[in-house]
């Protein structure tokens, strides 16, 4: 999939001059200017609207602060362009950075929110500094040249701006097919998973936040100097609104959507405020009446956007195997057979007045299987999250491979070797089986956004994929490593969390409650896995409602009920106790 879209890509280069080279009147080369500058936006907002998940109605403001910093700085210091670019840039990062980390620790809608205030006072601010020519704006920028050509205007401009488009969708598409750019993918479907691979979800927010930001100063920088003047109107909050539209009308998930989308929303605008006004007879800027009417419409009947019913029509490619010699990833030492590895010491968590986990205490040894069972509401998935940082414990002490764990979060936890499955799977259904696997491998690679973007983190992402495919086929998975993760049935998506969670090379694993909503066979395959498991010293810790099952692969047993702990011991022992039968059946004895 990713090198078809590269393909088309490079294509797209390839056409670039020679649309340069055709009869095409100026007028039509500049509307294509205008289509590639606006495309170059709405490219930024495909990774953080349409990948991330994450609004901004404020990228016109950082269009703003790319076009007016050169503005300002070549008209009043004679710098030249070339440099402002990077000032500008480095303008926009600072301010991306200072919006992105004070809202993008709160949850909900604080980023649309906030990018609103944002777009609305720079506008405000652009339109009322005298060094700025108030709302008037700049005038008499020179256009862009290299030596002594101009390359500001027309043709080479058209090349110019549609270089930059070209080179930051390759660049997206780069760093969506990467260790990085899958921990970006994940965003969408909150934070809880990616945390738990160790990715810390806060950092990438602010990483995408940051990225639109430079794509959308690039874009002013270019379009100061080819309007060759600047002024508010084009940076205020209704051009922040339309590039949103443009993704969504587009397609928000797809780089080509940016084009498509840029490309509508230009023509249609041009058309709309010469048809409109002689259709109404009065003049008034009723376009953005139609604008948000198709909005609807789109978002109603086509929520994926225009470019979705092109992209069904590509077959989707598979990724071409090329990681069988990659050399394997380092593990991590084990523990010795036997030595502890959990120690839950008297572990408290209250609800208000609620006791749902009351001072619970017990071991893991190393290559046990320990289930924790009890009635719906014995605090299992309470004690569960206690462990693994989710929640934080009232009291009592959680110590891990000698280390206390107590107070770290979920990503640390996860850091140390200890890793997990989700009651009701979690995964990132438009990705691969592969793909997903190799997001629990994340702690173990170290390519960043840039390599990514660069594509020198093949190295690595061959280790990495190498590894999924081990674990996968570890678990008996290996037929489906290029399904995608949604399309599968219940049962391969929980194993595919466990294959997911041995790519951390974790000395203990946590399931909980793998066996629901499996089939017989399914669960028979189960069982047979996590024995295989055991028997290759991993330690396991399963909360688990299916008897059969925690019966038939369980060493030691932790039964719950109403918060407290009821009995321990051998399933053989738990089975013959009479509190436990009660328990269960709901009676008194
Ligand atoms: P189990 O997984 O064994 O079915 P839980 O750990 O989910 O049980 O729940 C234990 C008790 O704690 C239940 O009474 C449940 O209603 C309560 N509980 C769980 N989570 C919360 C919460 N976030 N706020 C308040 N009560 C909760
Ligand atoms: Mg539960």
């Amino acid at each position: 999939m990713l090198l078809n879209k590269q393909l088309h890509i490079v294509l797209l280069a390839l056409a670039v001059p020679v649309i340069a080279l055709l009869p095409l009147p100026d007028f039509w080369i500049a509307q294509l200017n205008y289509i590639g500058l606006y495309a170059l936006v709405s490219l930024g907002l495909v990774l953080l609207t349409g990948v991330g998940g994450l609004t901004s109605f404020g990228q016109a403001a950082f269009v703003g602060i790319g076009a007016y910093t050169t503005a300002y700085l070549t008209l009043n210091f004679g710098l030249s362009p070339w440099v402002t670019l990077f000032i500008g840039l480095g303008l926009t990062a600072i301010s991306a950075l200072i919006v992105g980390v004070i809202t993008l620790r709160m949850s909900g809608h604080y980023l649309p929110l906030a990018t609103i205030a944002w777009g609305l006072s720079l506008y405000y601010l652009m339109g009322n500094l005298d060094a700025l020519g108030k709302y008037d704006g700049l005038l008499g920028l020179k256009s862009l040249s290299v030596g002594s050509i101009d390359i500001g205007q027309g043709r080479l401009f058209f090349v110019l701006c549609w270089a930059f488009l070209i080179a930051g969708a390759l660049a997206l598409v780069n760093l969506l097919d990467s260790r990085p750019g899958r921990a970006i993918r994940s965003l969408k479907g909150g934070t809880q998973m990616a945390e738990a691979m160790g990715i810390s979800t806060f950092r990438y927010k602010v990483t995408i936040f940051l990225i639109a930001a430079l794509f959308a100063a690039v874009a002013g920088w270019l379009l100061a100097h080819f309007q060759r003047t600047v002024n508010p109107s084009a940076f205020g909050l209704k051009m922040g609104i339309e590039y949103l539209f443009m993704t969504v009308v587009g397609g928000v998930g797809y780089v080509w959507g940016a084009i498509v989308g840029a490309g509508l929303v230009k023509l249609l605008d041009d058309y709309l405020q010469v048809a409109l006004p002689a259709l109404i007879g009065t003049s008034g800027s009723y376009e953005v009446i139609v604008f948000g009417v198709a909005l609807v419409l789109v978002l109603k009947y086509l929520p994926d956007g225009l470019w979705s019913v092109v992209a069904r029509h590509f077959p989707k490619p598979r990724r071409e195997v090329n990681w069988l010699h990659a050399p394997d990833l380092p593990v991590r030492a084990k523990p010795a057979m036997g030595e502890p590895v959990l120690v839950v010491d008297k572990i408290r968590k209250q609800f208000g007045g609620l006791v749902a986990v009351n001072d619970i205490s017990f071991g893991i040894a190393a290559g046990q299987i320990v289930g924790l069972i009890g009635p719906n509401g014995a605090g299992k998935s309470t004690t569960f999250n206690l462990i693994t940082g989710v929640l934080s414990k009232t009291s009592g002490q959680v110590t891990f491979r000698g280390q206390d764990v107590s107070d770290l979060s979920s990503r640390d936890i996860s850091r140390q070797g200890m890793a997990r499955t989700f009651q009701h799977v979690k995964m990132i259904a438009d990705m691969t089986v592969l793909e997903n696997v190799a997001m629990g491998a994340y702690t173990r690679g170290r390519s960043g956004v840039l390599s990514s973007m660069l594509r020198t983190n093949q190295a690595e992402e061959q280790r990495l994929m190498k590894e999924a495919q081990r674990q996968l086929e570890r678990i008996g998975m290996g037929e489906y490593l290029h399904e995608q993760a949604g399309n599968l049935a219940m049962g391969p998506q929980r194993l595919m969390e466990i294959a997911r969670a041995l790519c951390c090379d974790p000395a203990l694993l946590l399931l909980d409650e793998p066996a629901a909503g499996l089939r017989h066979k399914e669960k028979q395959a189960l069982a047979a896995v996590l024995r295989q498991l055991q028997s290759e010293g991993m330690s396991i810790l399963l909360v688990e409602h299916d008897m059969d099952l925690v019966m038939d692969v369980c060493d030691q047993l932790v039964v719950m009920e109403f918060g407290t702990l009821l009995t321990r011991g051998t399933p053989a022992e738990v089975q013959a106790n009479p509190a436990v039968r009660a328990a269960y059946l709901g009676t008194e004895h």
